[in-house]
């Protein structure tokens, strides 16, 4: 992979980057996903942030080659503390956990005042970003899900400003699958969520197992109602 072959993963993130965009990405290992954005004329400029001396350096390397230091600033730290207020007006983090995501944003809260649009790529637990999308007033206006090399991805895109995605009825499933995917209901939704169901049966099975005690039956009914929950969903 490089900026020009960058993975399907990446390149949907970099689709739901509005062109002419100053864009921040954080944790960015390589930088590939701001060199290809560039390149491709998606950005004006970026900021790549990285926590790590390893992935720091290959992405002053990777700038560097291809000489994009005028556009691209590499900046070593941790999560947003990269950035000025204002200096951006998009943020993509991807390919971390939701709730890696999710502390990253909290704790960067005061960086976000000129920022118009995240696009957030957790590798698991995407609903703990909903949650946190929801609690900060961000509204959610896209989800989007692939399969790569075995793997499903989930690509949220939130913005200042739109309708609320979720319904009273369904308010903690959508949070928990994605009002967007749940609508859309492709195969790699489907295959995902059998995937969990059946992941959440051998823990309903091993909770039969355990002793009954009042915290394992209650686990066990929560996980139940879940189960039986999405299983409807699915249908
Ligand atoms: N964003 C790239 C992608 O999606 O392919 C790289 C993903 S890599 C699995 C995660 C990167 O995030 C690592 O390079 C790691 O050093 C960086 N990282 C983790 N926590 C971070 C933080 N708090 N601030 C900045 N970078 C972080």
């Amino acid at each position: 992979m490089n900026e020009t072959n960058l993975s399907k993963r990446l390149t949907l993130v970099a689709e739901q980057i509005p062109p002419g965009s100053k864009l921040a990405d954080i944790g960015s290992d390589h930088a590939y996903l701001p060199c290809f954005a560039l390149k491709h004329g998606l950005i004006q400029s970026a900021v790549a942030g990285e926590v790590n001396e390893g992935p720091f350096q290959s992405a002053v390397e990777q700038v560097r080659k291809l000489n994009y230091e005028d556009k691209i600033i590499v900046r070593k730290g941790d999560g947003l503390q990269v950035l000025s207020k204002g200096e951006v007006d998009v943020i993509t983090i991807a390919g971390m956990g939701g709730p890696l995501i999710s502390a990253i944003l909290e704790q960067g809260k005061e960086k976000l005042s000129g920022v118009k649009r995240l696009i957030l790529q957790p590798n698991v637990a995407a609903n703990q970003i909903r949650d946190w999308l929801e609690l900060n007033n961000w509204v959610l206006i896209n989800e989007e899900i692939i399969e790569e090399d075995g793997v499903i991805y989930e690509v949220l895109t939130a913005a200042r400003e739109g309708k609320i995605p979720y319904s009273k009825e369904k308010r903690n499933l959508e949070l928990l699958l994605g009002p967007f995917l749940m609508k859309k209901r492709s195969p790699i939704f489907i295959k995902k969520w059998k995937n969990e169901l059946s992941s959440w049966k051998k823990i309903v099975q091993q909770f039969e197992k355990a002793k009954q005690t009042s915290e394992v039956i209650d686990k066990k009914q929560q996980l139940l109602e879940k189960i039986k929950q999405v299983e409807e969903i699915l249908q």
